[in-house]
């Protein structure tokens, strides 16, 4: 097999299995999903590129080359892109409620750059397959207004009326790379995630989600102590587990589905319900909630998941009791040095 360097993409000819001279970019694979999907792909004999502002901040590097680029200029698109035949274009400044409801202008800007040049460099480099990670955060606010509300189908985007700029700045990216499949022939994928959580992403900072806000929380407190939440905990979000989202994107990415597709569990909680299952997780039952103004986002929200089955013959698996032990686990450990006897992986196996 040439060095790595010699590639060309298109080139499938080697000699270490199906899969190992097809060239792999994961843009955003300092972060939480990326770093998540670069381990994923690597385990399947892919090549893989990682790019981002950073490197992963809790682990190591899996990634066949990591290069830190600023991918809103041009330019570092150009040098990102070259010579590989697939896309998970997963960079974006985001980060939970806190973050999303008060920097509207930074994000659509920053946003808007990274997808129009990363998605127009694959387009001029000839890229075979490109995923753009969109959010649930594109649906309509006046279809999320009360906590009961009815799951979330992919044509319900429309009328639009996302509440923040950064639902805006995706359901514009969507459509930008839905054009460059009718346009250019370049062969797009799009995923809408939903609240996706686990070890290994944000836990402090202002950028954190709720699942690792409240593990935060709940660990630094002791049984009988208090922590806030924000609004009266009654909003619904539903949760899915990281190793069900990396093997969704994979799957859809091999898929001929070139819509938006959820991507999320259809099992709906409340954030209150959300910090008591945390709570058992942490064998902390007694932990008491009190509940402060803040920003909430939308008063509910739930995947519907029909098309997911339809599209991929699949849905995610992992419960949220499940996936909320490695996390649990794993935030406790980095707040208190207090090591687990067993590993992120092993805890993370369905208990049944
Ligand atoms: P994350 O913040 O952990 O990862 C995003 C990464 O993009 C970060 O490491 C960040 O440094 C990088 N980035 C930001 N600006 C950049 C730039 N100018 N150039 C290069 N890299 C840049 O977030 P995540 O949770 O891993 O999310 C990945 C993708 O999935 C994002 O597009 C996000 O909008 C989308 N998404 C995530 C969720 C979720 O629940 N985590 C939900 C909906 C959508």
């Amino acid at each position: 097999m040439p060095p790595a360097s010699e590639h060309q993409p298109g080139d499938r000819s080697n000699d270490g299995g199906p899969f190992l001279t097809v060239r792999v970019l994961v843009t955003g694979a300092g972060g939480f999903i990326g770093h998540h999907l670069v381990t994923y792909l690597k385990e399947r004999g892919y090549w893989v590129r990682g790019v981002d502002l950073k490197y992963p901040e809790y682990t190591e590097v899996d990634a066949d080359e990591f290069e830190i680029l600023d991918l809103r200029r041009w330019d570092n698109c150009l040098q990102a892109v070259r010579g590989v035949d697939q896309i998970y274009a997963l960079a974006a400044d985001m980060g939970g409620m806190g973050f999303i409801s008060s920097n509207h202008a930074t994000i659509l800007r920053n946003n808007a750059l990274i997808n129009l040049h990363t998605m127009d460099a694959a387009r001029i480099e000839g890229v075979e397959r490109y995923l753009y990670s969109s959010s649930a955060c594109i649906y309509p606010d006046y279809l999320q207004q009360n906590a009961d509300v009815k799951p979330l189908r992919e044509e319900d985007a429309y009328p639009a009326n996302p509440q923040d700029a950064y639902g805006w700045e995706k359901l514009v990216s969507e459509r930008l790379a839905e054009y460059y499949h009718a346009e250019f022939g370049m062969e797009t994928r799009i995923v809408r995630f939903h609240n996706i959580f686990g070890p290994y992403g944000t836990y402090d900072g202002g950028r954190e989600k709720a699942p690792a806000a409240l593990c935060r929380k709940i660990a630094q407190v002791s049984d009988g102590g208090e922590i806030e939440v924000w609004g009266d905990g009654e909003q619904t979000r539903s949760f899915c587990y990281v190793d069900d989202c990396v093997e969704g994107i994979y799957r859809l990415m091999q898929s001929d589905h070139r819509h938006p597709l959820n991507l999320g569990t259809d099992r709906m909680v409340t954030i209150n319900e959300l910090a008591r299952i945390i709570m058992t997780v942490a064998e902390k039952p007694n932990v008491r909630i009190r509940h402060i103004d803040g920003p909430q986002g939308v008063r509910g929200r739930n995947s519907d998941n029909s098309r997911l089955r339809e599209v991929l013959g699949w849905e995610p698996g992992t419960s949220l009791e499940d996936g909320l032990v490695p996390t649990y686990r794993w935030i406790e450990e980095r707040l208190t040095g207090r090591t687990s006897t067993v590993s992120v992986r092993e805890v993370a196996a369905p208990v049944s």
